[in-house]
């Protein structure tokens, strides 16, 4: 039987990084397939925020990072930024801001310096937020929303961008299960379309819906293989000390907590 193996959009040798005087990423090693989505999950403080800036750029580090066949270092920002979306964890954005404007912030890395936005800007900010159904608070300021509809407008943001790979930090905080659905639709028809989608997902269940997974502890790797793999699940429950565990459903996994005895 042959298997297609995809390209890797965004490869990773000896990933080190420190905030403060803190190592938190110790060493890691990846290569995630293009037009793939990979979740990536581990404990609070692992290190995965850490390690989605490093990959977005934001964060000094050592070691090496190819995003798309080019070293990252090298990269000049401007065309990393069209290459890349980044959505962060608990971002805080101009509360003053319109939705319009803060989609269409997701376009700079397309527009000249001092040039209005074009026809194409106006297009894919259009798209984007209806996309997330943001479409009707346009007019309205990022303060005049809630936590789950402003998520949804720096989603929109990210979309905007129309990168190649998109790099989520817990998208789906604050969303109530409907808009959790839609995400993993706009994941899916990204994936379909070519794109790359990187995200770090705490609701595990949702992050078993992903290609593949990525699975890190206390600044380490310490899996990477197919969401649908024994692997993978077993990595998972042991990653969270024993306290969920991967159950089939139809076609699904699920990942189940499992209390401790009364
Ligand atoms: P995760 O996203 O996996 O929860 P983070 O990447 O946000 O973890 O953080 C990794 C570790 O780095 C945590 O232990 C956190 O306490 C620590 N950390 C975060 N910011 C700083 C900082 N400015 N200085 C020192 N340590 C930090
Ligand atoms: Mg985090």
């Amino acid at each position: 039987m042959s298997s297609v193996i995809n390209p890797v959009a965004i490869c990773a040798r000896g990933i080190r990084a420190s905030l403060g005087q803190t190592e938190v990423l110790r060493g890691m090693d990846m290569a995630l397939p293009a037009a793939r989505w990979t979740s990536i999950v581990g404990p609070n403080g692992a290190g995965k925020s850490t390690l989605l800036k490093v990959l977005a750029g934001l964060l000094p580090y050592q070691g090496e990072v190819t995003l798309l066949g080019q070293s990252l270092a090298t990269l000049p920002r401007r065309e990393r930024a069209r290459q890349l979306a980044w959505l962060g964890q608990s971002e805080v954005s101009g509360d003053d801001l319109t939705v319009w404007d803060v989609a269409m912030l997701g376009r700079l890395p397309h527009q000249a310096l001092l040039g209005a936005p074009s026809a194409a800007d106006h297009a894919a900010v259009e798209h984007a937020l209806k996309a997330t159904q943001a479409w009707d608070w346009r007019a309205r300021t990022l303060g005049q929303l809630s936590g789950g509809e402003r998520q949804r407008v720096l989603l929109a943001r990210a979309l905007a961008v129309q990168a190649q790979v998109l790099l989520m930090d817990e998208p789906l905080a604050n969303l109530d299960p409907p808009h959790q659905a839609d995400w993993l639709g706009l994941v899916r028809t990204l994936v379909k379309q070519g794109c790359t989608v990187v995200s770090v997902l705490h609701e595990i269940s949702m992050a078993l819906q992903a290609d593949e997974m990525l699975v890190v502890a206390a600044g380490r790797v310490v899996h990477q293989g197919a969401c649908i793999d024994a692997a993978t699940h077993r990595a998972l429950e042991h990653v969270f000390e024993g306290r969920i565990a991967i159950h089939a459903l139809g076609a699904q996994w699920v990942a189940l907590p499992i209390a401790p005895p009364v």
